[in-house]
């Protein structure tokens, strides 16, 4: 599937596109990608200073809060890996999910969102957004019916994470997608626990797609990022005029780390996912685990949706420790290979105990519904020996 992917240029697979694609070399030829730090630009006439603010061609930049040389490889490298006619790239995952979701909404419009989502997002749609007149209704996003219920025919959006945060939960990104579209209203995918080497959300009916890079992409724990994905006219009408003058816009710097970060995440998403798998299965009917949720395994709620939609079902494992918060922080602390913290797509194998620190926020009602219980652990698997991941959850369980 990695090997076919639309949108590349011809003949050229993913792992060749994440180490060329979108590269701009100077006239001194520079191996690695150049970091242009720089906020403006210089014209070499008045004339052609006007010339730039009435239209930009190709190569041409006014104002890094627009665009720059740095952040525009990003943009177009990601752009090839997703299969999208153009990108824009953000300060962080949040300010891309933000501008998709104010970008194109006005007051009286009408969306639906899944509600389980990163705390963040929730708090965009169920606060922000309606602060300024836009209704927003929340449904268990794995259950068709509860979308068509709530999808009206003056629904303008729809927003899911196709994998959901905490609980890994898979949403059917073709079927909502056709819900949707048979109103009329636009599709936006946060698309980061699937990443974008394991789930082709565009092909399956998403018109755009949100990234936080900060996770996979960068995927070593340096910088923020993020990235806004879809269809030309929706990037360059609505999302850049947004975006260029409200600020949210890329540091070059970031961007050239991202661009490194791009040309080996195939490599590393594959290994997170191999022992996500690993770690997953030896976890199964483990006396300290009461429930294991990673939609790899056969007992998944949507596991047949999790095969038929991703390639890989993800580089994330939750489970629960019999014995509560107390347990759970017991195992949290006999660690030593699994570090405590709350990113996730990282080289390091990252564990977080989302009732405590990521969903805090939530009620306790809310965390209850969206299954975030006290026992509740998150593990992002990282690219260290599967075994030594594994040895090390093993004994720390013991310890529970
Ligand atoms: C982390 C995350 C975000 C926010 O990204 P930042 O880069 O931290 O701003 C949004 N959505 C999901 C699913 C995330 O995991």
């Amino acid at each position: 599937m990695s090997d076919q992917k639309s949108g590349q240029k011809s003949g050229q697979k993913t792992r060749t596109n994440l180490v060329h694609g979108g590269t701009r070399r100077s006239q001194y030829g520079e191996v690695s990608e150049a970091i242009f730090l720089t906020q403006g630009f210089v014209y070499e006439t008045a004339a052609q200073a006007e010339g730039r603010f009435e239209a930009l061609g190709e190569d041409e930049f006014i104002y890094a809060r627009y665009g720059n040389p740095t952040v525009r490889m990003f943009e177009e490298r990601i752009a090839l890996l997703e299969g999208a006619e153009d990108a824009f790239a953000t300060a962080s995952g949040m300010a891309a999910v933000n501008a998709a979701l104010v970008a194109p909404l006005k007051a009286g419009d009408h969306v639906v969102a899944s509600r389980a989502l990163f705390g963040s997002c929730e708090y965009i749609l169920s606060e922000i957004l309606v602060r300024f007149g836009v209704e927003v209704d929340f449904v268990d996003g794995t259950d068709l019916s509860a979308w068509k219920a709530a999808i009206r025919p003056d629904t303008k959006l729809v927003f899911f994470e196709a994998l959901s945060n905490p609980t890994l939960e898979v949403i059917d990104i073709r079927g909502v997608s056709e819900l949707a579209h048979a109103v009329g209203a636009l599709v936006v995918v946060d698309n980061v626990f699937a990443t974008p080497i394991f789930q082709r959300s565009l092909e399956l009916g998403a018109d755009v797609i949100v990234y936080s890079a900060t996770k996979h992409i960068d995927g070593q724990g340096r910088v923020l990022g993020g990235v806004v994905l879809g269809r030309r006219d929706f990037i360059r009408k609505t999302l850049e005029p947004y975006l260029k003058h409200t600020g949210g816009a890329m540091s070059p710097f970031n961007a050239w780390v991202l661009l490194k970060g791009l040309e080996t995440l195939d490599l590393r998403c594959r290994a997170q996912a191999e022992n996500a798998d690993k770690v997953a299965r030896a976890l199964v009917g483990h006396e300290k685990v009461a429930a294991v949720l990673y939609p790899g395994l056969p007992d998944h709620p949507q596991h047949n949706l999790a095969l038929a939609q991703m390639e890989k079902p993800g580089t994330m494992v939750s489970f629960e420790i019999r014995g509560g918060k107390e347990a759970a922080f017991r195992f949290l602390d006999a660690l030593e290979v699994v570090v405590i913290s709350n990113n996730l797509g990282d080289a390091k194998s990252i564990i977080t105990h989302p009732a405590t620190t990521t969903h805090q926020r939530l009620s306790d009602e809310k965390k209850a519904a969206l299954g975030i219980t006290p026992g509740l652990v998150r593990l992002s698997l990282g690219i260290e020996d599967g075994e030594d991941i594994l040895a090390d959850v093993m004994r720390a369980l013991e310890m529970a």
